[in-house]
């Protein structure tokens, strides 16, 4: 365990490089992480994540009450709360408002794709949250149940939520979820993407979550069909949709990976949707 010297040294470092490889700018932005007596350091309400001294951080409890420092904890702290709660192995957050990944939310992109081998195995895919209010309680319930499932977050015309075993971690996750939206940007204004085989996708995020852990919840599922990838990529050839949520349109069918005599029902249910359109147009 970390001493708490350590943790605000760690803390002033990584909100720095926040702001110097443009995860966030202005006010924008905190951080947090949990000292060894289980209370919560964060980023001090209105500070500069470029500028920010250890004057900068102030120590709440687990309740949000502030117990040392100057000034007020972050305004969204509440959304902090909520993702400790949920997940007792995170010991760190870092929210910044990584500017290509918000764009796809804005343009209604998902980045809930298999489309880089090297982050379906570390990350898996990330989730784009509904719009709410920034600070709210409303913000922090709707992203309860993504946090429980994911490491990486997206919050719509917002910002990334992303969680870690250490501020390294989070920090990391959060440069690999913009640097995706990148990549995938790029490609896509070079002609399109192509997405993983979903049997490749699969492979990977069950090695990955075995070699590199994740969400409990996740991890449990590394054995499982299609492990802990959304339903939707698994059942078409790579997930292709773009809607927020990442997931393909709904087919009537709901299946995880389908293979034999199961694609045959697939193929038999699409033909019949396929007919019927095609009577009614008739
Ligand atoms: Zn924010």
């Amino acid at each position: 365990m970390k001493s708490e010297r350590t943790l605000r040294e760690e803390m002033i470092r990584f909100s720095h490089l926040c702001y110097e490889r443009h995860l966030l700018v202005a006010m924008d932005g905190n951080l947090s992480c949990v000292l060894p007596n289980g209370d919560i350091l964060c980023t001090q309400a209105g500070c500069h994540k470029g500028l920010l001294t250890d004057e900068h951080l102030v120590v709440i409890d687990r309740q949000g009450k502030k117990l040392r420092g100057r000034g007020n904890p972050t305004s969204e702290m509440a959304m902090h709360l909520a993702c400790y709660q949920e997940r007792p192995d995170c010991k760190a957050i870092v929210h910044a408002h990584p500017p290509l990944a918000i764009a796809f939310t804005i343009a209604d992109q998902s980045l809930a794709q298999c489309v880089l081998p090297e982050v379906v195995l570390t990350l898996g895919t990330v989730p784009t949250v509904a719009y709410e209010t920034t600070g709210t309680k409303g913000l922090a319930d709707a992203l309860r149940p993504y946090v429980r499932n994911h490491d990486a977050v997206l919050m719509d015309r917002h910002g990334a939520v992303t969680l870690g075993t250490s501020l390294l971690d989070a920090f990391c996750k959060l440069e690999t979820l913009e640097h995706t939206a990148k990549i995938t940007a790029t490609a896509r204004s070079l002609g399109g993407i192509k997405t993983l085989p979903p049997d490749e996708a699969v492979a990977l995020r069950s090695m990955g979550l075995k070699r590199y852990g994740g969400p409990p919840s996740a991890v449990a599922k590394a054995d499982s069909p299609g492990a802990d990838l959304p339903q939707a990529c698994l059942i078409c050839d790579g997930c292709s949709d773009p809607s927020h949520k990442g997931l393909a349109a709904p087919t009537g069918v709901s299946a995880v990976r389908v293979k034999g005599p199961g694609l045959d029902q697939v193929r038999k249910v699409v033909m019949e949707e396929v007919l019927a359109a095609l009577k009614g147009e008739a």
